[in-house]
């Protein structure tokens, strides 16, 4: 089994056919091109572990020392990046905005944790690899390493501390977007990197925390590890990874269909819309299709299709709203049937019933022996319950047969 990453099982999850495009069939994404915001970026977490690293040998530097530090950081990235080509700026961005962010970032980040005395840094810019569902206990032997549960797993920790009996993870944040409190992904990060300070250091410290240092907010999210929280953020990775596993197996078995793409909000910035079945139509050519007797272009049908649909529905609320007026109208006058001009209507009374206790109705069919013919197989619920897994069309044999066939939804571009 591979080695993976929160990056790798993120894209996962947000789309298995991107995960398919990107780490199994490896197509190259577009050349990697520097930013003023990761240059920003890089630039605040290389002055903070220098930072750390001086702090580390005992010496503290003062607030001008970081101060010129990030300016250096800042000038020798920009420099090396635009050796080749100007630097992409948006939203009306100018490079010294991202200088003064940079600079109120490490500045406000000084102030607030100084002067460092009680501080112990146990690693800055560490690199861990753990495994995500280690052996009960003892030493794993070949034949569980050669097993499919056994997953591996890397990350990089921004800092580790120590303080007192606690060691706390750390991961500076420099987005200008603050994520909403149930958006879990960063707090999940830190959680399976708990897990590898556990297997590297359990016998160091007795509680792990981590800490989110969002610095456009000069916020601090802290939370503790405990047991259950690493139970289940763990189960969540280990079942996504064996998850992801399984189709790799399908997909070199000749299933290529297997990582199905998944539509998300990230889709207009995907590398790989061209190749994508959702997204590749976007940038075709208008196409015409149905031969000499209806010529006419995909893209016309396509907003043909939509707009019948459109009427469709509005025209079954229209005629449900005359139906009600027309019904109350009968009713008024005492009369079957109405007409005009060319057309009239006839209203037959007509009965139903509706069923207020099932099981007990049921029994009563049993009773009299007319169960089955009251009860009808559901063909969508029985397709219900074969795509949620609880059925399988091999449990139900010659019993049923499975069509192909197209569902159209007409929606607006996002
Ligand atoms: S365009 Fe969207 S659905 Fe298609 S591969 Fe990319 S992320 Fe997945």
């Amino acid at each position: 089994m591979s080695i993976y990453s929160f990056s790798q099982t993120q894209t996962f999850l947000q789309c298995p056919r991107k995960y398919q495009y990107k780490y199994v069939d490896k197509i190259q994404e577009k050349e990697f091109e520097s930013s003023p915001d990761l240059i920003l970026g890089h630039s605040v977490h290389a002055t903070l572990e220098w930072l750390y690293n001086q702090i580390n040998v005992f010496t503290i530097p003062s607030k001008d020392d970081l101060l010129i530090k990030f300016k250096d950081q800042w000038d020798s990235e920009v420099k090396e990046a635009t050796k080749e080509k100007e630097l992409q700026l948006k939203w009306q961005q100018t490079l010294e905005d991202y200088i003064r962010r940079g600079i109120h970032y490490v500045a406000n980040y000084y102030d607030k944790y100084s002067p460092f005395a009680w501080i112990s840094v146990v690693a800055t810019e560490a690199s861990i690899i753990f495994d995500l569902n280690p052996p009960p206990s003892g030493s794993p032997s070949f034949q569980e390493k050669e097993n499919k549960n056994w997953i591996k797993f890397r990350g990089f920790i921004d800092r580790l501390d120590k303080e007192w009996e606690t060691f706390i993870i750390n991961d500076y944040k420099t987005n200008k977007n603050l994520p909403p409190e149930s958006k879990e992904e960063y707090r999940e990060q830190l959680t399976l990197y708990g897990l590898g300070v556990q297997q590297n250091y359990a016998k160091y410290f007795k509680t792990i925390k981590a800490r989110l240092h969002y610095l456009h907010f000069d916020l601090m999210d802290e939370r503790e590890i405990t047991p259950e929280l690493l139970t289940t953020v763990t189960k969540k990775y280990a079942d996504t990874i064996v998850d992801i596993e399984d189709k790799k197996f399908h997909y070199n078995m000749g299933n290529k269909k297997c990582f199905e793409p998944k539509e998300n909000n990230y889709c207009k910035y995907c590398e790989y819309y061209s190749l994508c079945p959702l997204r590749a139509h976007l940038k075709f050519d208008d196409e015409v299709v149905g031969g000499e007797l209806w010529e006419k272009t995909v893209k016309w049908l396509v907003d043909e299709y939509v707009a019948l649909s459109q009427q469709e529905s509005q025209a079954k609320n229209d005629k449900e709203l005359i139906k009600i007026l027309l019904v109350e109208y009968l009713e008024k006058n005492n009369l079957l049937k109405l007409f005009w001009n060319t057309h009239k209507i006839s209203a037959s009374p007509a009965e139903s019933i509706s069923i207020i206790d099932k099981d007990a109705l049921k029994k009563v069919l049993l009773e009299i022996w007319v169960l089955d013919e009251a009860m009808e197989v559901d063909r969508f619920k029985l397709q219900k319950l074969i795509k949620e897994h609880t059925l399988s069309l091999e449990q139900l044999g010659d019993t049923v047969q499975k069509n192909s066939n197209r569902t159209l939804r007409g929606g607006n571009i996002t």
